[in-house]
């Protein structure tokens, strides 16, 4: 079983919620606060995992239930020993519960469609409102039909028809076998009422008390399939909902919080300027011995910091990887393009104060030109930076704040 209390704080930022902690997985630590790149369907994306551990620094990595539901499947899954043999990660893993791709992948995919919704992105990206993330009364999600019980959605693969319920996800979730697995919940659209919002967060609740039911029962039977060695060896994680409403936000954390979960992911809507208000809400109603996972949210280190500063321990995003793989570098001076022509003549690595492998040994005018010429490797290098920026600042953080000097640092990106 886990060892009693998984999650240990070690130290108290005293002037915000930001705190250091450790989780303890059968597959080793992670030192809080800490970003877990994301591997959807368990991979990093042109990454070795060698380079996700090393290179990159990273503690853990998060896979998407609902892709890897699609494709393998789960029976290649369990076949292959469980995700971390699978995809020859050794260290922690988290799945994600599928909520959020049911739910918005019919509409979103190919649209570059973040979970983060920026109404200046959706602009500037000329997406039509209309095709982000549709929800309303009638209960048609693009792809995807909701009801009480669960949901009925189309794969983005073939259009074949499928069905997640709350025991299904976890289900699913036991044969893929991460470390750490979420509550199957249904995440809303930022553009819904306050209405919808209520009656999805309500829903997320119910469904949260069965995915908990449904876990012990099959810890308690021995049924967990989980490939890490056995039953009841996987945290299960709530989520909370509620949009960008603070009463709602408050209901769902303190509804959530008094569940029996090993810790709370914090899901769903929120608008960028949102973090450092609704993650604040959300943490002061959260009990403090549990760990709290900002799911899919940190695309700038300023919301990183503003995440960390609210009491967030963990946070995952695809924005590193997948911003590099079209040719954009993290720098200490914001964004850099590495397609603009300027850099095809600039010898300097991709930023001056990076330490990284990449910023050791390549210039922005090589990987400018591998971009040019569409060679794979710029997306490799361009990844390892830009993931290692940001495990690597996470990782400052949690050093500022044992050392007391978190207001300090903070200082830097605020
Ligand atoms: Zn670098």
């Amino acid at each position: 079983m886990y060892p009693l209390g998984m999650f240990t704080v070690e130290s108290k930022d005293p002037d915000s919620r930001a705190r250091a902690g450790v989780i303890q997985t059968l597959h080793g630590e992670i030192e809080t606060p800490a970003f877990i790149p994301v591997a959807t369907k368990a991979t990093v994306k042109a990454l070795l995992p060698e380079s996700v551990s090393g290179q990159v620094g990273a503690s853990a990595v998060l896979a998407n239930t609902y892709h890897l539901y699609l494709q393998p499947g789960t029976d290649v899954l369990i076949k292959a020993g469980g995700l971390h043999k699978f995809m020859n990660w050794s260290r922690p893993t988290f799945t994600d519960s599928g909520g959020f791709q049911v739910f918005s992948l019919g509409a979103a995919i190919g649209k570059g469609i973040s979970k983060l919704k920026d109404s200046s992105f959706v602009e500037q990206e000329n997406i039509p409102v209309s095709d982000v993330v549709e929800s309303g009364d009638d209960k048609e999600i693009s792809l995807a039909k909701i009801d009480d019980e669960g949901v009925t959605f189309k794969s983005v693969i073939d259009g074949s028809t499928h069905r997640f319920t709350p025991e299904r996800s976890i289900e699913i979730q036991h044969a893929i076998g991460a470390d750490i697995i979420f509550a199957f919940d249904e995440c809303t659209s930022p553009y819904a009422s306050k209405e919808y919002q209520k009656e999805a967060m309500d829903r997320t609740h119910r469904w949260a008390k069965r995915c908990i039911e449904f876990h012990k029962a099959r810890n308690a039977e021995g049924e967990n399939g989980g490939q890490v060695g056995g039953s009841g060896k996987q945290a299960l994680f709530g989520i909370v909902q509620g949009g960008r409403y603070e009463d709602l936000r408050k209901e769902s954390a303190r509804i959530i919080g008094a569940m029996d979960f090993d810790g709370f992911g914090i899901g769903g809507s929120f608008d960028k300027k949102d973090i450092g208000t609704a993650v604040g809400w959300v943490c002061d109603e959260l009990p403090e011995n549990k760990p709290r996972h900002l799911l899919g949210i940190g695309s700038e280190p300023i919301d990183l910091i503003l995440g960390i500063e609210n009491g967030i321990d963990t946070f995952d995003c695809v924005a590193p990887t997948r911003i590099a793989r079209n040719g954009s570098a993290y720098s200490s001076k914001g964004r850099i393009n590495l397609m603009n022509a300027r850099f095809m003549n600039d010898f300097d690595p991709l930023d001056r104060e990076c330490e990284c492998y990449v910023c050791k040994n390549y210039s922005r005018a090589y990987i400018a030109h591998l971009f040019r010429s569409k060679e794979i490797l710029a997306a490799t290098l361009t990844s390892i930076h830009n993931l290692h920026l940001v495990v690597q600042l996470v990782r400052r953080a949690r050093e500022a704040i044992l050392e007391g000097k978190f207001s300090e640092y903070k200082k830097q990106y605020c």
